[in-house]
Order: C-alpha cells, then sequence, then structure tokens
C-alpha cells in the first residue's frame, strides 16, 4: 500500500456502518446505536488507507461485540448499547499536528488483570470462531508504522474507549 492524503472521518464512517450492516446480517437480533462526533474541519491524513480501515474495522466490530455481549447478559434491564466514534484535532491551534480518533462503547468493558494482554497477537476472550486475536496487534503494529499511537480506557461492566492519534504532516 502507498500513503495518499485521506478523509479519516469519511473512513470511520464507512467502516462504522459496514460493520453494523455486517452484523446485523448474521444476527438479526444484534441491534446498537452508533453515533458520531466528527470534526468536520479536520484536514486530511497521510495515510495508508487499506491498512487503517482494517484498523477501524477491527476496533469497531470488537466495540459492537461488546455491547452485544452485554445486551445478551442484560435482556432485560433496559440497557442501551452504544458505539461513539468521535475525531478532533490535538495541540496548539492553528498549528495541530495531530488528530486524534476515539472509539467508545458502553460494552463489556476489559477486565484489569488482561488489560496488558490484549496487544498481544493471539490474545482472545472469544469462542472458537469469533476471533483469532490478531486485530488489536495488527492495529498496534499499522498505528506505530504510521508514527502515531494507540491506547485504551477502560472499566469492567462499563465499557471501553480505544483512542488513536495520527500525526499530521
Ligand atoms: P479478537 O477480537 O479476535 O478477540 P482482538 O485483538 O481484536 O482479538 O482483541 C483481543 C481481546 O481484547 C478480545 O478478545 C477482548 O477480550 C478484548 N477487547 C478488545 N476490544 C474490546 C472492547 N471494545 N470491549 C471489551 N473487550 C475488548
Ligand atoms: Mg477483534
Amino acid at each position: 500500500g502507498e500513503k495518499l492524503e485521506v478523509n479519516i472521518n469519511a473512513l470511520v464512517d464507512e467502516y462504522l456502518r459496514l460493520s453494523y450492516h455486517g452484523l446485523r446480517a448474521k444476527d438479526k437480533t444484534f441491534n446498537a446505536d452508533f453515533v458520531t462526533e466528527l470534526d468536520s474541519t479536520l484536514p486530511k491524513v497521510k495515510i495508508i488507507r487499506q491498512d487503517m480501515g482494517r484498523v477501524f474495522l477491527n476496533l469497531i466490530n470488537n466495540a459492537f461485540f461488546a455491547v452485544n455481549e452485554k445486551r445478551i447478559k442484560h435482556a432485560s434491564n433496559g440497557y442501551k448499547p452504544q458505539v461513539k466514534i468521535s475525531s478532533r484535532m490535538i495541540g496548539e491551534s492553528p498549528d495541530h499536528n495531530q488528530v486524534e480518533i476515539s472509539i467508545a462503547d458502553n460494552g463489556s468493558g476489559i477486565p484489569e488483570n488482561i488489560k496488558e494482554k490484549i496487544f498481544q497477537p493471539f490474545f482472545t476472550t472469544k469462542a472458537t470462531g469469533q476471533g483469532t486475536g490478531l486485530g488489536l496487534s495488527l492495529s498496534y503494529d499499522i498505528i506505530k508504522a504510521h508514527g502515531g499511537e494507540i491506547r485504551v480506557e477502560s472499566k469492567e461492566g462499563e465499557g471501553t474507549e480505544f483512542m488513536i492519534r495520527l500525526p499530521l504532516v
């Protein structure tokens, strides 16, 4: 792949819909709100589109999986599954030097004792056939190859937020 100037907002939006409809096609009971808060003034970012697309698709799939897992557990508790994606610029205005993309869910959350393992290749808590455990390790490598950073904040039972920062050149 080649690095091109890409509209990150459009890419995120595309993969959000793709992921949602893909999951609905597999499981008719699947349902979740997805919300975007994208900064429309975000400049284009130089990325390998296909690679960054895989990162977003994996993070979004993970988020929908986590809300679905919680929905199944809390079937009658009025739980409203939600995945929210936001983008913003970071750094002193007008010389912003990074963009931040956040993928947040109110799903099952990540237990404290496995938080440091989730970026390891083949680490998964999913049943056989539901996950390879490669998504986050691959995402980590792709973000690093773009000179960026990825970090996570999560609370078991409450939800998870992944934050990606990419340099603006
Ligand atoms: P996979 O999705 O195939 O399991 P990943 O590398 O994408 O592999 O994720 C590794 C593990 O990290 C998951 O199995 C899960 O335990 C945890 N995880 C990732 N994203 C989330 C999330 N949004 N909410 C809760 N747990 C998550
Ligand atoms: Mg995954």
